[in-house]
């Protein structure tokens, strides 16, 4: 596995991938250590994880140097993902025993019913690169807090995180086998998701990956979590504070140089406040320094991998020559790296990719907007459902209208992110189940009844 810096082009590191000889191995361990894991007492497994978080405080520079070198991400948020890692490590940390404290039931007559929540066995996680220590500790940090033992399958793009990934959890002292990584290539999942050890997997990624590993999962009746790709609409409607629709807005888009699955693909503005909302979001976007991930003053870095700023130029392309026009950016920068300015599109028709699919760069498509309900209908015109942020002084309107929309979560008056305290995820082609707060913990549990005569 060839590591790519994005920044110059230039080849970093090289990986030796595994084998299924070694996924085998990996299993035996994760097996065994799964043993002696599930009966370790909770409050020394909310510890060690609360030692996980002192780690990669202790170290983050270090970790988010791995994040910057292998996928591009400017430094500043890649410190910022480093300790949004160990805030989801304390959150668990603190509230875990709340989290699984077996639940009491109306009693039957002459009996006493629980509900008890235990660990279901070694859980596969297969993650992608664009948040690569988040994506992995949002499911881990639970995971293993409940008692599973883990083996994450990263992207290819990123087995220097991988690795550092596991670093942090051998560091805090974990014991050997509770985590562990499968440098493995995708060709490899099928095969170990259909191993018995394995008892569950979540995979965070593109919708074809989520299919293909979900087909596997319900072959062999095991659980599973998707969280898939979206295109998660922004609603200004006319009484908004459009000042701060528009740069809540910039960032939205533009957050890890647009390539985040709860970005704001799609701007869809009242007409009212259209004109006024473009020139200050153009004016926003403007102001973004883009360039080297290392230096601290960069917002917009390269993407992650030649492949991706291909596809998005193209999806650009299609888009332009379907109508749509440029207000700012449209063009790959000349550079080595993988460089795509920040873009805005406008008079963007239905049908064009920049309106129908997923747009994973720094690539803002906006729409204007009759009326209230010409929003929520195009809204919900995607197969995506993962996240929607509406604006307007009127929260009750807010209030209402989060009530029409098709998504896992809505946010008014605020961009759209994961919290550890709220439930993450999304429906339609965007996935299902939950991470994060207590749904999160409860995905790869056994809720068992205990009924006492
Ligand atoms: P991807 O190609 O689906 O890769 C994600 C992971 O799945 C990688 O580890 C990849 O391994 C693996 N994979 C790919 N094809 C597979 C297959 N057929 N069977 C088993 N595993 C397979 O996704 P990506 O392009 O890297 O990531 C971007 C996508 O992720 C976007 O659609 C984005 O919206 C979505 N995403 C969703 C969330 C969310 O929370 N909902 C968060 C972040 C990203 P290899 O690298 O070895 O191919």
């Amino acid at each position: 596995m060839d590591v790519i810096n994005p920044a110059t082009g230039e080849r970093v590191e090289t990986y030796e991938a595994e084998t299924v000889a070694d996924v085998d191995d990996a299993l035996a361990v994760a097996s065994d250590a799964f043993d002696r894991w599930r009966n370790c007492p909770l409050r020394e497994r909310e510890q060690l994880l609360a030692d996980a978080a002192t780690e990669l405080r202790t170290n983050d520079r270090s970790y988010a140097e791995t994040i910057t070198r292998e996928m591009g991400k400017p430094i500043s948020q890649a410190l910022e993902e480093i300790e949004k890692c160990a805030w989801v490590c304390d959150h668990y940390a603190e509230h875990a025993s709340t989290y699984l404290n077996p639940d009491g039931h109306p009693s039957p007559p002459g009996a006493v019913a629980k509900t008890a929540y235990e660990p279901l066995g070694p859980q596969l996680a297969v993650m992608p690169w664009n948040f690569p220590f988040w994506q992995v500790f949002r499911f881990a940090a639970p995971a293993l807090t409940a008692g599973n033992t883990v083996l994450l399958k990263h992207a290819s793009n990123v087995p220097g995180c991988s690795r550092a990934i596991e670093n942090v959890f051998r560091e805090a002292g974990y014991p050997d086998g509770t985590f562990q990584t499968l440098l493995i290539t995708s060709d490899l999942v099928d095969e170990a998701l259909e191993d018995d050890r394995v008892r569950g997997v979540t995979l965070t990624g593109s919708g074809p990956a989520g299919r293909a590993v979900a087909s596997t999962a319900g072959r062999q009746l095991k659980r599973s979590v998707l969280e898939l790709g979206g295109s998660d609409p922004f609603i200004v409607l006319d009484d908004a504070d459009v000042e701060a629709a528009a740069e809540t807005g910039a960032s939205a888009r533009m957050l890890n140089s647009g390539q985040s699955c709860i970005a704001a693909k799609r701007f869809l503005v009242h007409t009212n406040v259209y004109d006024e909302f473009l020139e200050r979001f153009v004016d926003e976007i403007k102001s973004l320094t883009v360039g080297d991930p290392t230096d601290p003053e960069t917002d917009v870095g390269p993407l992650a991998t030649d492949a991706i700023l291909e596809e998005l130029d193209a999806q650009v392309t299609a888009s332009l020559e379907a109508g749509a026009r440029t207000v700012t950016g449209g063009e790959p920068l000349e550079s080595n790296g993988a460089y795509y300015p920040p873009t805005v599109l406008v008079d963007v028709p239905d049908d064009c990719p920049a309106a129908s699919e997923e747009t994973f760069g720094p690539v803002a498509a906006v729409f204007e907007v009759d009326d209230e309900s010409e929003a929520i209908r195009t809204a919900n015109e995607t197969e995506f459902g993962l996240g929607a942020s509406i604006w307007t002084e009127d929260r009750r309107r807010g209030r209402r209208l989060s009530r029409e929309i098709e998504a896992g979560c809505v946010f008014i008056n605020q961009l759209v992110k994961s919290d550890p305290r709220v439930p993450f995820g999304g429906i339609k082609d965007s996935g299902y189940g939950r991470e994060l707060s207590e749904a999160g913990i409860k995905e790869f549990v056994n809720r068992k009844t205990i009924w006492v005569e």
